[in-house]
């Protein structure tokens, strides 16, 4: 399918375009690149990934256990070869962030260390339409301190609308005041790509003698963040989907300063947080590293760790501000699309993502009731990879790493297809 001359004129100017050569992009039947617009479910492969790879099962190879220090990345260390690049994507200091285990474990660390429910202030808060493992995480945590679902406060959208405003989210908390133990909300939702004001958000909860927590799962690697000096207290994040780093790969959490070194915060530990000074002389009680990293409990999961390693080494040659710079393009152009077919054919659809770019990230999310089905078993069979959530809506995400204008061209042409044949 022809993409048109302005557009690929504009994608020739993209200073990003090269970007897109790193990875490997799915064919369709025909052999040609699919438009992939599920980088918010599973990134693409960074070429460089099984190089990595490759290079660890190597090291193991020669090495064995020797490894640990004369692998190319020392395994012993190798955790710590994260910590810079995760800083700048997430607006933090080396110190407060680490790459370890999974999301939801994270979510649950997180929540052990600052979800301390004491008299009244036992309420946890999160989006009404959050991630299900983020809500079966929080009733848990909430069932763990003997409290039960009626301290699980959610927030919905007003009668016809689909995201939530601002003022609605900070008039809660201030209704909450203290009564509210922790926060833990998605910072761009998963369904509705909203992104939420963190630092107006954070502020408000702090102000009621609360703990601000943030699920980043679809905010890492999608928009700049500057989660220091927001002041956010903790946060988790995924590495399979804007991060690129395959999946089920690690997960990574941000601990703010202020929480290191203390003695008596609630934490479960384990001997990869101990102080790396004295580890390897195994002594029987816990002194916990100075950094985000008293978090860790196990050593590096090495061989899963060597993808996202190869994925971050490409957002170190570019910045979250170029990237966003980008998606702010890509997003607005994927938006007039489907408003300009919207009103062609009188669809069934409305886009739940705000309108506001501000307000989003690079995902759109599409409600069609009637013809959502028929529309995007179509796309898939014409070379589209979107996401589907039952009942009614079909999410996209143009990815600036990797995604292009004149991706989302090709889209647009089969979007007219279908609806001129259907
Ligand atoms: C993707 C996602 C998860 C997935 O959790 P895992 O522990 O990585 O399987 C959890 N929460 C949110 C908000 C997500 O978007």
């Amino acid at each position: 399918m022809e993409i048109d001359s302005e557009i690929r004129i504009q994608d020739e100017k993209d200073p990003l375009k090269s970007f897109r050569n790193a990875f490997l992009i799915p064919k369709d039947e025909k052999g040609n690149d699919v438009v992939y617009l599920t980088g918010n479910s599973l990134g693409l492969q960074p070429k460089e990934a099984k190089t990595y790879l490759l290079e660890e099962l190597e090291d193991w190879a020669k090495y064995g256990v020797e490894g640990h220090v004369h692998a190319r990345r020392p395994w012993v260390e190798y955790h710590s070869f994260f910590s810079e690049s995760l800083a700048r994507i997430m607006g933090a200091k080396q110190e407060e962030v680490v790459a370890m285990n999974g999301l939801t474990t994270n979510l649950h660390l997180s929540m052990v260390s600052f979800f301390r429910p004491k008299g009244k202030r036992t309420k946890l808060l999160c989006e009404g339409k959050a991630f299900p493992s983020d809500l079966y995480a929080l009733r848990s945590q909430l069932r763990f301190h003997g409290l039960d679902d009626s301290n699980l406060v959610l927030l919905h959208p007003r009668e016809g609308e689909h995201s939530l405003r601002t003022e609605d989210i900070l008039a809660k908390i201030h209704e909450l005041g203290d009564t509210l133990a922790l926060s833990m909300l998605g910072a761009v939702n998963f369904y509705t790509g909203q992104f939420f004001e963190i630092q107006k958000i954070t502020q408000a909860i702090k102000a009621v003698g609360a703990f601000a927590g943030w699920d980043l799962a679809h905010a890492a690697g999608n928009l700049p963040l500057q989660l220091h000096n927001w002041d956010v207290d903790c946060a988790a994040w995924c590495s399979y989907k804007y991060l690129n780093s395959g999946p089920g790969s690690v997960s990574g959490i941000f601990i703010h300063e202020k929480h290191h070194g203390l003695k008596d915060i609630p934490r479960f530990e384990g001997w990869w947080g101990h102080d790396s000074e004295s580890r390897f002389k195994m002594p029987d009680h816990f002194q916990p590293m100075p950094t985000a990293e008293a978090w860790q409990l196990s050593n590096a999961p090495v061989l899963s760790m060597a993808a996202h390693r190869a994925s971050l080494d490409l957002f170190d040659k570019t910045s979250m501000q170029e990237l966003r710079s980008k998606s702010l393009k890509l997003t607005a152009y994927l938006e007039e699309i489907l408003n300009e077919i919207g009103k062609k054919y009188q669809t069934d659809w409305t886009i739940l993502t705000p309108s506001e770019p501000e307000q989003r990230g690079c995902q759109l999310s599409l409600l069609l009731p009637k013809k959502g089905r028929a529309l995007f078993d179509y796309l898939q069979s014409n070379g589209v990879t979107a996401d589907w959530r039952e009942p009614d809506v079909i999410r996209m995400a143009p990815v600036p790493m990797y995604n292009s204008l004149g991706d989302l061209n090709r889209l647009k042409k089969i979007i007219i297809e279908f609806y001129e044949t259907h």
